[in-house]
């Protein structure tokens, strides 16, 4: 179904529908942590063995640029990537990474007014929040 998606996408901008693309566009489906591009290439070369770093890269920039399917933030300059398109709160913890999804409608709210209120248009609208995990949390007790 999405990856039809992927495939119309692709033709509507005169771009070849490629093994690897689908490849990549499936892998960010199937693994919805907000993986980097090296954990992307990772996964991808399981089934790709030859497909280069750079051209995972060029891939995910693609679709994050051009075709604004897939998106992206940072973190430490580490880009991660994710296909949810909806307004999400990223709770990421500092000591192991992880990174969780938390939806609320009140927040998204606020944040409209909050950029109508200032004019402003953000690049990056993601809204980071740094916790320590539970496990975490766990360990350091220990
Ligand atoms: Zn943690
Ligand atoms: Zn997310």
């Amino acid at each position: 179904m999405e990856i039809d998606l992927l495939k119309e996408k692709l033709h509507k901008k005169d771009k070849r529908i490629t093994p690897q693309r689908m490849a990549i566009y499936k892998t960010l489906l199937e693994n919805k942590n907000h993986p980097t591009a090296e954990e992307i290439h990772k996964i991808v070369t399981e089934q790709f063995p030859n497909i280069s770093l750079a051209t995972v890269y060029q891939i995910l920039n693609m679709f994050e640029e051009e075709m604004s399917i897939i998106k992206a933030f940072t973190v430490d300059h580490k880009k991660h990537y994710e296909i949810n398109h909806n307004f999400h709160i990223h709770i990421l913890c500092p000591k192991c990474e992880n990174i969780s999804d938390v939806y609320s409608d009140k927040i998204e709210k606020f944040w409209q007014n909050l950029i109508n209120e200032l004019k402003i248009k953000p690049e990056d609208q993601t809204i980071k929040i740094f916790e320590i995990c539970d496990d975490c949390r766990k360990n350091l007790k220990e």
